[in-house]
């Protein structure tokens, strides 16, 4: 392992959102190119507001995303606790130091500040600006107007996040902090903290504002997802990765990649300022790549889990197998889900032979090709052969191709367009497809 040693921070206030999850990948994959360490540090320093199952929850979702953690609450490490709520008396010991030294004081009166009551000790900032180095963007200086005094322990002895923040990451050893943009100021004031100890900061490097279509900051009420919400909607993990990283640092490139190519095209020093709009369009484009890439059983096995959601059941383990190959052109798990749940279970209401002349001739054509063929599944290529049997039936001669395609695909589905016919074909069990036939026979 490497020296270098970064942490994902998050506030245990609710579920993971793209902000956060943006800087996690950002720092996860800067940690994997330089074979350093990952490190989550719960910043539970809101008492009110901090719960434990938001801690798991975010904790589950940046493991569905494919980041690993090295050290951290469930697993341990040297520099522990990782709860900062857990840290008190670290932070209370450096308190002591920056009030015998004048750099903090104990606020006598209310002072404006909201954590601020009497008893509460305060940083004093001295009137000069502060130079915050900056991996990416260069020295960025932070006017003396910026910053007014603020509390480092509230009045009964907890920590705020400037305080635990700076303590903890010379304490932890962290060589690196990315994090947004809108933390400029906060930076400034954790390295006025640490330069009153005269301890060592890391290194600081401030990434992009995730903002929304219309460039308005992202936010829960103008509907933001979090990562949970793209889960659930049927993006890979790989896809909703490989995204964060593009947003981070767009050097990556915009091809579709994978954890470990990720983490080699990714430079710290081009990771992307301002602001980067969340784009579903690019999203949808890498969730359907992702999903071309993934090996059919894989694929199986991921749509097969949407379904049992849904109570789903395959009549055949091999079902979902012999169909995967035509859900590789999807854009989601869900738009997959759904195209196995039409092979899988009988259209709801066959269209009545009269509404389409070609249907019933159809049937009545694959009914007697499918007859010959005793297998419950076909593979592509034998269904590509008995769909052949059924264009060439006299019955349908009158029919263009095209007809013959779509009149099938709805006796199978009920549907109007989906995943290669020859899949459905192939999919759709000998008895069910007979069945489904039938009904269009007995409409007729
Ligand atoms: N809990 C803070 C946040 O999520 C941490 C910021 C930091 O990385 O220091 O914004």
């Amino acid at each position: 392992m490497s020296d270098v040693r970064v942490r994902f921070a998050p506030s245990p206030t609710g579920a993971l959102h793209l902000g956060s999850a943006l800087t996690a990948v950002a720092n996860f994959l800067f940690a994997r190119r330089a074979g350093g360490t990952f490190v989550l540090r719960i910043d539970d320093t809101d008492p009110q507001r901090s719960e434990r199952r938001h801690e798991r929850s975010i904790r589950q979702d940046a493991e569905w995303l494919g980041l690993r953690f090295d050290e951290g609450p469930d697993e341990g490490g040297p520099f522990g606790p990782y709860r900062q709520s857990e840290r008190g008396p670290l932070y209370a010991e450096h308190v002591e130091r920056l009030l015998a030294s004048g750099a903090a004081e104990r606020i006598g009166h209310r002072d404006g500040t909201d954590e601020g009551g009497p008893g509460a000790i305060a940083f004093r900032v001295p009137r000069r600006d502060v130079v915050v180095p900056d991996a990416a963007r260069g020295d960025v200086r932070v006017p003396a107007g910026a910053m007014e005094d603020f509390v480092l322990l509230r009045a009964d002895g907890s920590a705020t996040y400037n305080l635990a923040t700076a303590v903890d990451d010379t304490l932890m050893g962290i060589t690196h902090v990315i994090r947004g943009g809108d933390h400029l100021t906060n930076t400034a004031k954790q390295v006025l903290i640490l330069e009153a100890l005269g301890l060592r900061g890391p290194r600081y490097a401030h990434t992009t504002l995730l903002v929304g279509p219309t460039g308005a900051k992202l936010s829960k009420r103008d509907g933001a997802p979090s990562i949970a919400e793209l889960r659930s909607e049927g993006y890979p993990a790989e896809a909703v990765l490989n995204y964060f990283a593009q947003l981070a640092c767009p050097a990556v490139g915009d091809d579709p990649y994978l954890l470990g190519q990720l983490a080699q095209r990714f430079a710290l020093g081009s990771i992307s300022r301002g602001e980067s709009r969340f784009d579903r369009g690019r999203l949808d484009w890498l969730s359907q790549e992702h999903l071309k890439r993934l090996n059919p059983l894989e694929l199986a096995r991921r749509v097969g889990a949407v379904l049992e959601v849904r109570g789903v059941v395959p009549v055949h383990p091999g079902q979902m197998v012999a169909l995967a190959s035509g859900l590789v052109g999807c854009h989601t798990l869900l738009e997959a889900a759904d195209e196995a749940e039409a092979v899988m279970l009988a259209p709801r209401s066959p269209v009545g032979a009269a509404a389409e002349p070609g249907l019933a001739a159809v049937a009545q054509a694959f009914v007697e090709a499918r007859i010959g063929w005793p297998e419950a599944f076909l593979s592509p290529d034998e269904a590509d052969e008995l769909i052949a049997e059924v264009r060439a039936a006299p019955a349908v001669s009158g029919l263009a191709r095209g007809e013959v395609q779509r009149a099938l695909r709805r006796i199978l589905t009920g549907r109007e367009r989906g995943v290669g016919l020859r899949y459905v074909v192939a999919a759709v069990p000998r008895e069910d497809a007979l069945a489904r036939a039938d009904r269009h026979l007995e409409h007729a």
